[in-house]
């Protein structure tokens, strides 16, 4: 199993990234956020619990978020691995996700981090938020509530997989497809 954290602020382009990526290695795609907003979608206890945090900018609580992930990862045991996107966002919930993965023999491999100036991330979450009809992207407000969470309580995880001489910063402006092969250098060097 090759499992990669791919890591960054709220709008560094993690999802549309993710999408390449896991085409190109054969690996399931679990992004949290959209586990969330398909609970929020279908009414489901979940979701109704999810979306108070959500529409603020803020985290939802940790094992409720641990309990959900162990679940997606038990739905594809034999998978080849995964790209965990918006998982972990704080060091309790990195270290769920070790215990998470031993129980299958396996690890994380790499985190890959889409590093990309905070003005920037205002800009696309803003534009993103006119089309994609995400609460959270509604108004500048709580936009910069999730950067500063994100600040606050998960960028310190940067240090976490550094000291596991796990992490790998990769430049996040740009074009699509040069963010993508910048990605790829990474994972094929692994
Ligand atoms: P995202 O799609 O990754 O930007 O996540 C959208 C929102 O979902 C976040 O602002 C949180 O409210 C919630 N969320 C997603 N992943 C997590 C997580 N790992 N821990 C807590 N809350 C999360």
């Amino acid at each position: 199993m090759k499992n990669i954290v791919l890591f960054g602020p709220p709008g560094a382009g993690k999802g549309t990234q993710a999408n390449f990526l896991k085409d190109t290695y054969d690996l399931i795609h679990i992004s949290t956020g959209d586990v969330f907003r398909y609970n929020i979608k279908n009414k489901t206890d979940l979701g109704l619990l999810a979306k108070s945090y959500m529409n603020k900018g803020a985290l939802v609580p940790d094992q409720v978020t641990i309990d959900m992930l162990s679940d997606e990862v038990a739905k594809t045991p034999d998978a080849n691995g995964f790209i965990f996107d918006g998982f972990p966002r704080n060091t309790f919930q990195a270290e769920a996700l070790d215990e998470i993965l031993k129980a299958y023999d396996a690890e994380v491999n790499a985190m890959i981090a889409l590093e990309v100036d905070d003005e920037v991330l205002v800009k696309r979450l803003l534009k993103r938020g006119e089309t994609s009809g995400r609460p959270d992207d509604s108004s500048e407000e709580i936009v910069r509530n999730r950067i500063k969470i994100y600040y606050e309580e998960t960028a310190i995880l940067k240090s976490f997989y550094e000291k596991k001489e796990k992490y790998h910063g990769v430049d996040g402006v740009g074009d699509i497809d040069a963010i993508t092969a910048r990605l790829n250098a990474v994972i094929d060097a692994l």
